[in-house]
C-alpha cells in the first residue's frame, strides 16, 4: 500500500516522472485535473458541486478537492495506493488529506518533490516555442530549431503560447509557488518528503524519483 504525492512547480516536469512512480509502484496516477473532469461528467453530487466554481472559472475549494480525491482512493485500482499528481496544492488540502487517510489505516508513505529553482523554470517557459501546424515543441536554448522560427519537421511558422510568456509565467509561478512551499513544509515536518534535483537528464531525474522511492525499503 503505497500513497505518492509527487509535488514540483509548474513545468518541472511532473508530467514526465509520475508515470515513472506509477510503474515503478504498481499503482495508478491520479491527476486533479482529470479527477475533477471525471467527477463532474459523472455526474455526482460532488461533481455537480466542482463544476459549480470550474464554470465560473474559481478555484474549487478544498474541502471539495478532498473529497473528490478520497472517492477516488476508494476505489479498487487504488486500493494498493495511487500517485498524487496536483494535489495536495495547499498546506489545509494536505492535513486534510492525513487526516482522511489515517480514519482508513492509510498514510501518505512518500512526498517526492522534483526539485527546478524558479528563475530556471521561468526561463524553460520563456523559451518553449510550438510549431503553429502541428504542435511540434522547441526550445530555444535545450532544443532549438534548425532555422529560427521555422518547424524543422513541417516549415510551419513557430510562435510563442500565450501561457509561456514570461510576465504570464512569472504571475503564475508567483500565485503557485508559496502554498507549494507550504505543502513541501507540511511533508518535511511529517517525514515523508524526499527531493529530487529536477535540473538533471529525465533519465537521471527518474532515476533519483525511483531511489527515492526505495529508499529506506519500499514506500
Ligand atoms: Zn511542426
Amino acid at each position: 500500500m503505497s500513497v505518492v504525492v509527487l509535488l514540483g512547480a509548474p513545468g518541472a516536469g511532473k508530467g514526465t516522472q509520475a508515470p515513472v512512480i506509477a510503474d515503478h509502484v504498481g499503482v495508478p496516477i491520479l491527476g486533479s485535473g482529470d479527477l475533477l473532469r471525471a467527477a463532474v461528467a459523472a455526474g455526482t453530487a460532488l461533481g455537480r458541486e466542482a463544476d459549480r466554481y470550474m464554470s465560473r472559472g474559481q478555484l474549487v475549494p478544498d474541502d471539495t478537492i478532498v473529497k473528490v480525491f478520497l472517492d477516488r482512493l476508494e476505489q479498487s485500482d487504488a486500493a494498493n495506493g495511487a500517485v498524487l499528481d496536483g494535489f495536495p496544492r495547499t498546506r489545509v488540502q494536505a492535513q486534510a488529506l492525513d487526516t482522511a487517510l489515517a480514519e482508513a489505516g492509510r498514510r501518505v508513505d512518500r512526498a517526492i518533490l522534483i526539485d527546478v529553482p524558479t528563475e530556471e523554470l521561468i526561463l524553460r517557459m520563456a523559451n518553449r516555442r510550438i510549431c503553429s501546424a502541428n504542435g511540434h515543441v522547441y526550445n530555444l536554448t535545450s532544443n532549438p530549431p534548425a532555422h529560427p522560427g521555422i518547424c524543422d519537421i513541417d516549415g510551419a511558422p513557430l510562435t510563442q503560447r500565450e501561457d509561456d510568456r514570461e510576465e504570464t509565467v512569472r504571475a503564475r509561478m508567483s500565485q503557485q509557488i508559496p502554498p507549494l512551499l507550504d505543502v513541501i513544509d507540511h511533508y518535511r515536518q511529517t517525514g515523508v518528503l524526499r527531493s529530487v534535483d529536477g535540473r538533471l537528464s529525465i533519465d537521471d531525474v527518474s532515476a533519483g524519483v525511483v531511489a527515492a522511492l526505495d529508499e529506506g525499503g519500499p514506500a
